[in-house]
């Protein structure tokens, strides 16, 4: 399934389920993809089954595709995502990530 697509079965299950549903609710989507990222690093550190944590990250996809169908409507996510991957393999080495140069002397 492709992120366009997902975000087309989010939405139905966000208008099934009667969840927010505004673009000013967007704010909301983010916060709970941080409780859901939560929810992993929580079952990762009781040891729980791969499964469960598989399903907390799904919750992180599920409300990241929602954000994004509130936040950036006119965006077309597959494309971004392609966009964004040929921008990060053409960025130099460990990039983002120079405070591990300072220590690798
Ligand atoms: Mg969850």
């Amino acid at each position: 399934m492709q992120l366009e697509e997902m975000k087309k079965e989010i939405e139905e299950l966000v208008l099934e389920k009667g969840f927010y549903n505004k673009p000013e609710d967007a704010p909301k989507k983010l916060l709970f993809t941080f409780i859901e990222l939560g929810e992993a690093s929580d079952a990762w550190k009781k040891g729980r089954r791969e499964e469960e944590i598989a399903e907390e990250l799904i919750d992180v996809i599920f409300y990241v595709s929602d954000a994004s169908r509130l936040a950036c409507p006119s965006i077309n996510m597959d494309d971004m995502f392609q966009k964004k991957l040929e921008k990060n393999k053409s960025s130099e080495y460990q990039y983002g990530e120079g405070h591990r140069l300072d220590h690798e002397e």
